[in-house]
């Protein structure tokens, strides 16, 4: 089979390697059928990840149909359409009996494309996988349910609901990228009364408005502190959401909520960043940190299923995955060319 396969900081080709077996029990092999590439693969290449060894497989985002199952699987079955996690889930540690999947420490947590190989390429080795998978309602397209692989559950879970987003709250969300914008669509279900978007780059500021927000700033030539200020009566934003990972925006999300207001950080932080608890420390506000655990993927597939839900409008490219490099390419370009999410498929 062929697959994106790392060799080292700055390096990937789309090659032939050997298909995946059956390792242990709990094991599927999944045919990959749709796949995507995320902004974690772009820190892995720039070599943020030192985690990812040479000749790793990426990829943690996939739609696939289930081939073979090891005799430890008990409720999938070979012909089964899946979506394959981006956090895959041992089922019986104590992260993962508390719902942390993201956290589990027995043998799970995010592997996919990071310890072991990933889902892009022709197909996948899932552990766990009756419980790091999701079966496909009928009548979704594999694409909409891809977007829940990763995106949809991370700005969810990580941005929405650790920032505790009410109904009225005014929620400033610094990162108009994918994810940004999947907490500004989630966080439409607790009903806010200003969602803002802060970015730099004006293509991202415009898509936001497909995803809810009301206002958009442009943080290179504004000063989205008074402006949140100014919307606020002085007070600052109820829930800031940071969804970019470098210093800079994750203190400007310190800046920008009110007292008692609530910090969710999204973002992933390679270097770090201040905190100013000589101005927080009376303020009695909240921060909260972490990586998703996937905990609301099952309702996030009834809301898309009942259309509550649209995200096909984070789909911006479809390719074929021997274009997998072309690919790379114009994600890596997203300002220039407005890629959010390309979807990747058989030819
Ligand atoms: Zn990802
Ligand atoms: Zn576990």
């Amino acid at each position: 089979m062929r697959a994106v396969v790392y060799h080292g900081p700055g390096s990937k080709e789309w090659e032939e390697v050997p298909k995946p077996k059956i390792v242990e029990d709990g094991d599927a092999i999944v045919r990959v059928d749709a796949v995507t590439i995320c902004g974690t693969d772009l820190h892995i290449l720039k070599g943020d990840v030192p985690a990812v060894t040479e000749g790793r497989i990426l990829g943690h985002e996939a739609v696939g149909t289930v081939e073979e199952v090891g005799p430890g699987v008990k409720v999938l079955k070979p012909g089964d359409h899946v979506l394959v996690s981006c956090i895959t889930a041992c089922g019986r540690c104590r992260f993962c009996r508390e719902s942390r999947y993201g956290l589990c420490i027995g043998g799970g947590g995010w592997i996919l494309g990071h310890k072991i190989d990933g889902t892009q390429a022709e197909y996948v080795r899932v552990p766990f996988a009756d419980t790091s998978t999701y079966l496909i309602p009928p009548g979704v397209s594999d694409e909409s349910v891809l977007m829940l692989a990763d995106i949809g559950p991370t700005g969810y879970e990580v941005g929405v609901l650790n920032g505790g987003v009410e109904p009225g709250d005014v929620v400033a969300v610094v990162g108009a990228g994918p994810v940004g914008l999947s907490a500004m669509l989630t966080s439409q279900l607790y009903s806010p009364s200003h969602i803002v978007a802060i970015d730099v780059a004006d293509s991202r500021l415009e898509a936001s408005k497909g995803f809810g927000a009301t206002e958009l700033i442009n943080n290179s030539r504004e000063d989205a502190v008074a402006a949140i200020q100014q919307l606020t009566d002085g007070l600052g934003a109820d829930v800031a959401i940071e969804a970019v990972g470098i210093p800079e925006t994750f203190e400007l999300c310190a800046e920008l909520i009110r007292p008692g207001g609530r910090l969710a950080n999204v973002g992933v932080h390679g270097k770090p960043a201040t905190l100013h608890l000589e101005d927080l420390w009376i303020k009695g506000v909240e921060i909260r940190t972490g990586l998703v655990d996937t905990y609301s993927t099952a309702t996030l597939l009834k809301l898309i299923a009942s259309r509550q839900l649209e995200v096909d409008e984070f789909i911006t490219h479809h390719f074929h995955m021997d274009q997998f490099m072309d690919e790379y390419d114009l994600f890596a370009r997203a300002a220039e060319t407005g890629a959010l999410k390309v979807v990747i498929t058989k030819p």
